[in-house]
């Protein structure tokens, strides 16, 4: 039976329910046992494919081309497993399940309601993903968080509240554990506890009785003994309880903080944890887990030297718009021994408008990409704020500055060597440009013009590398010399095959391509320090203790390139790949993630296309 673990929010969203049920899944991992996360969001909307990274951050993918909410990255990126896109529940989906069941006739006249039937659908959708195995195993997971997104109390997470109240019933008692993250705000010094206590009333009233509750204190200051002792009190539960998070010098630290105040010990009495049979071999991966995660959050502290990238891009007034993308970097920097230092610079600012009508933002942003070790151009969609990102991409490759375009920044890549090395000085992509007469970066043939959500070029795809390239390809280096590898893809634009002889005659290396030699997707110049670009997002499948070989590449060139030639025999050494790809992906999967046009008409307008 698998043992489940809410984690439900009160008072307020955005104090970090995430990394607490991600460090959760991650303590109860290093006691060997195999955990898999869902993640629920209350919104209407079928996935996060169609919204602005300004609205909930980035959009994340995973193998199977779902688009998800980046918390799932969270827990891929802490558990090391593969999630699906059923990993996600949103109100959307549920609907449109039970909408599609009654259009089919499949309740049998029956009024469909609320209760039973969405609570039912939602109860059997967690129930099913529960079982799927999510890491390299391939075995069903022992245990399943179940993080709901929002706060209780909410209209919109009602039916999601009440389908969990009929849950603890149905998986029954010793199945079933549920951490509510409250806020406890510092009053000039004085920890309040009155929110809590008026959450976990409102929890109680619908039904849910909190076994743990994570008290989040948005200080550094930790939570009180007195303070604690009020919230067992008033909230009827026992002092050990009461888990107390404030603010450490990073989220790598959070697991250790509950580790600490004992939540392995309580959910394995609450769960009866014990009951699960551990191989000898689960139970030292477990070891070994909690000891590299322990030398990792070690050594982050003794971190003296640093290394400064800047990432030029255009949804730079939201950073979660790219969560993974610094994550990525910052499991780069850790690996290199080095401090991230990364400074924002939102592409617009470095185009030659900004200087006439704000010169001191313009002098400012190139200040930032002048002085940095590293350039970063990340996706994105849509013309703003791109020829700025062009202007950063030709200062990298002058000045031989270490640089890392990911999708967008690829496809600029090309745009601007096609314009400043071939001479097609009217270069561009025809995404923002339909009628140019020099189209470096095309619209795909195979995707959707009319419809948005879901027709993108999406999921885990392969790149074949460049017969003889292992011999000067720093970037197929860093992926142990492998022939062929596999990142996630978003896009709708690439390479136009009319233009490849001339930019190869002039120097530019298309060295990795797909499995038919048609697409281009890494670009690198042999001759600069680093200079590389991909189509795909590798940074969907960094991990802490495994980053991402193109970004530690590039790290370590910007750290130092000693460093560089360092970093790469260690990671030659110690690669495997990222995610344990053939055994989570199956060859219909991804056909179910090629591009489709959705039958009906409304097409879904917004999506950061006009952004
Ligand atoms: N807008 C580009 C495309 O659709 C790049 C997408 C991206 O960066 N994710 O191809």
């Amino acid at each position: 039976m698998t043992k489940y673990i809410i984690v439900s929010g009160g008072v307020v969203s955005g104090i970090g329910k995430g990394v607490i049920a991600s460090s959760t899944g991650l303590l109860l991992k290093t006691t060997g046992l195999k955990v898999t996360a869902i993640k629920i969001d209350p919104y209407m909307n079928i996935d996060a494919g169609t919204m602005r990274p300004q609205e909930h951050g980035e959009v994340y993918v995973l193998n199977d081309g779902g688009e998800v909410d980046l918390d799932l990255g969270n827990y891929e990126r802490y558990l090391d497993v593969t999630l699906s896109r059923d990993n996600n529940i949103t109100t959307g989906k549920i609907y449109r399940e039970v909408i599609e069941k009654e259009r089919r006739g499949d309740y049998l006249g029956k009024t469909v309601q609320i209760v039973p039937h969405v609570t039912n659908a939602i109860q059997d959708w967690i129930e099913r993903v529960s079982k799927i195995p999510a890491d390299n195993t391939g075995e069903e997971p022992d245990v399943c968080i179940v993080e709901l997104g929002g706060t209780v109390g909410d209209i919109e997470s009602a039916p999601f509240v009440e389908a969990m109240r009929q849950f603890q019933f149905r998986v029954g008692y010793e199945n079933f554990a549920l951490i509510h993250v409250s806020l406890v705000p510092d009053m000039h010094g004085e920890q309040k506890t009155k929110p809590t206590q008026t959450t976990v009333h409102a929890l109680r009233g619908l039904g849910l009785l909190p076994d743990l509750i994570a008290c989040r204190l948005i200080v550094q200051k930790p939570l009180e003994p007195a303070t604690k002792e009020k919230i067992s009190m008033f909230c009827h539960v026992s002092a050990e309880q009461v888990i107390g998070v404030h603010d450490v010098s990073s989220v790598y630290h959070v697991p250790l903080l509950l580790q600490s105040q004992g939540i392995v010990q309580y959910l394995h009495k609450r769960l009866n944890l014990g009951s699960i049979e551990l191989t000898k071999e689960m139970k030292e991966r477990g070891l070994d887990l909690e000891k590299r995660w322990r030398d990792l959050t070690g050594r982050q502290e003794r971190l003296y030297d640093d290394v400064s990238i800047v990432l030029v891009g255009k949804y730079t007034d939201l950073q979660d718009s790219y969560m993974s993308v610094s994550k990525a970097l910052e499991h780069s920097a850790f690996r290199c021994q080095r401090k991230l230092t990364l400074k924002w610079v939102n592409s617009s600012d470095l185009e030659p408008e900004t200087q006439a009508t704000n010169p001191a933002k313009y002098h400012d942003a190139w200040r930032a990409v002048v002085s940095a070790g590293g350039i970063l151009v990340p996706g994105g969609f849509g013309t703003r704020g791109t020829e700025g990102m062009i202007l950063a991409i030709k200062w990298a490759r002058e000045q031989k500055i270490p640089f890392l375009g990911i999708c967008l920044g690829f496809q600029l890549a090309v745009i601007e060597w096609a314009r400043h090395v071939c001479g097609f000085t009217e270069a561009t992509s025809t995404e923002f440009d339909g009628d140019t007469k020099q189209p470096l970066i095309i619209f795909m043939p195979e995707i959707s013009k009319t419809h948005m959500g879901g027709t993108m070029r999406l999921g885990l795809r392969p790149t074949v590398f460049e017969a003889g390239s292992e011999k000067w390809s720093k970037v197929r280096q860093l992926y142990g010399g492998a022939e062929k590898i596999w990142e996630r893809h978003r896009h709708r634009y690439e390479v136009n095959p009319e233009y490849l002889e001339k930019l190869s005659e002039s120097g530019l290396s298309f060295v990795g391509k797909d499995e038919r030699g048609e697409r281009m997707q890494v670009l690198e110049l042999p001759d600069h320090p680093y200079f590389v670009g991909l189509q795909a997002h590798p940074e969907f499948c960094t991990r802490p203790l495994n980053p991402s070989p193109p970004f530690l590449g590039f790290v370590a060139a910007a750290s130092s390139h000693t460093v560089l030639r360092d970093q790469m025999n260690l990671q030659l050494k110690s690669f495997r790949p990222p995610h344990p790809v053939h055994a989570m992906v199956s060859e219909a999967e991804l056909r179910h993630a090629e591009p489709t046009v959705p039958g009906e008409e409304a097409a879904i307008a917004a999506g950061e296309q006009q952004s």
